[in-house]
Formats: structure tokens, sequence, C-alpha cells
């Protein structure tokens, strides 16, 4: 695992707080309306103290497992009980109770079978669990997520299932060198964002999308909601 120093994390948060700041700006928005979420997967444990000492509350890791060694450890940290855990990668139905339990919001519900266990685990601990839909905007075969056109009749059953909580979408653009290529898949997400806004059961839904590579073109097209990993914690390990 690469060494991450405390001063080059604060340095990193700056520098991204100002790309940010200058991106809502041009998009006639403000920094402060769009959240941080740092994605911590790979990274160890001490890391939290930093993203705490930033004033960061919303973090994300990928894999089941590794959240649960995590979040028991980061929870003797000050401070660990206001940050807000979501889970970002591919989740699988036979670990979907436990990453009930374990996260606060699970931004990677793509399929109706999962959104109704999910359910009825909320249902089972009388807490309802929240969740972001995954929108599969980009083609790429690797991708996960609804497809557009899959939305409406998913939100027709998923809409009704009283223990879900849907706060809003999530997506990935696919991978290029030049993040203005991402602009058209972002600028579709937040088209199929508002068009769906009824089904969303908070009062300030969820647009999670941008990258580290991409995350200025995303807060112009309106990302409520940035998933930053190397441009905090610098790059990770291969896995
Ligand atoms: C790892 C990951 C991120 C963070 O990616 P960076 O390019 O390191 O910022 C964001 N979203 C998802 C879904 C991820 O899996």
């Amino acid at each position: 695992m690469p060494a991450v120093s405390t001063s080059s994390i604060s340095d990193s948060y700056q520098r991204l707080a100002d790309r940010l700041s200058r991106a809502a700006e041009r998009a006639g928005r403000s920094f402060r309306d769009v959240e941080v979420l740092a994605v911590t997967k790979t990274h160890p444990a001490p890391v939290f103290r930093e993203v705490l000492a930033l004033g960061l509350r919303q973090v994300a890791e990928s894999r089941v497992q590794e959240a649960e060694a995590k979040r028991a450890e980061v929870a003797a940290f000050p401070g660990a009980q206001t940050l807000r855990w979501h889970m970002v990668g591919r989740l699988q139905s036979n670990k979907a109770k436990k990453a009930a339990a374990l996260f606060d919001c699970i931004q990677s519900v793509d399929s109706l079978a999962l959104a109704e266990i999910l359910h009825r685990e909320g249902e089972r601990r009388s807490q309802p669990v929240s969740c972001l839909i995954e929108l599969k905007v980009s083609s790429e075969a690797t991708k996960s997520g609804l497809a557009p056109d899959a939305l409406e009749p998913f939100f027709e059953k998923a809409g009704r299932l009283s223990f879900l909580r849907i706060e809003g979408l999530m997506g990935l653009a696919p991978l290029t060198a030049d993040p203005s290529q991402s602009r058209p898949y972002f600028r579709q997400m937040r088209k199929f964002f508002d068009k769906h806004r009824a089904w969303f059961n908070v009062p300030r839904p969820i647009l999670s999308m941008g990258m580290s590579g991409d995350c200025e073109v995303a807060v112009e097209e309106g990302s409520t909601m940035v998933r930053i990993g190397t441009a905090l914690f610098g790059a990770r390990a291969a896995a």
C-alpha cells in the first residue's frame, strides 16, 4: 500500500476544492452544493483521521469485507459517528444483507432483485435502506447499471418498496484521457435525474457523478456528489 502523508492529503484537498469551486462558478453553481465523497478503498484506516480532520463526512468503499474491517477500526476515531458510509462497488446479492447493515447508502443498486433484497432487509431491521440507482449511460460491456429505458419500469416497482429509500442516481462515464469526453454522458445522467426526480424521496436528491479525472466536467453538468479517490489519496496499489 502506498504511504499517504497527512500534509499531502490536506494539500490535495485544497487543490481539489479550488478546481471544483471554479467549475461550479463556470456553471453558475456553488461548490457548497457539491459533496466530496472520499473514496477510501484500498487505503488503510488511518486515512480516515485525515478525512475527518478535513471536515469531510461522506466516505466510500467498494468491497463489503474491506469496509467491514475498516468501519470497525475507524469507529474508535473521534467524530467517526458522523461519517456516512457509501457502497460504490458492484454488490452481489449474497452480500446484500450484510451491505444493508454496514453501509448508510448503497450507490450501486442496479436490479429489481437487489432492490427487493435490500427492502426486505430494511423491513426486518425496521430501518429503511438508503440507496442510489446506478444508471448505465455508457455502452462499455464491463459497466454495470440499469439501462436508461429500464428506469421507468424499475421505479414503478422499486419506488413502492417502503423500506427502500431511493435518494438519487449514480453513474460512471467511460474512462478516457480527455475528461471533456465524459460530458455527454454526464449530461444524459442529469437529464434522467431531472426526469425521474419524483421518485427520489429525500429533500435533496443526489446525482453522484464525476471521479478524480472528470469531476470538474461533472460539476459543470450538475453533479451533486463527486466520488474522489486518487485526487485525494494518490494512486491505489494494483488490486
Ligand atoms: C474507485 C472509484 C471511484 C474513485 O475513483 P478515482 O478515479 O480514484 O477518483 C469513484 N467511483 C467508483 C464507482 C469507484 O469504484
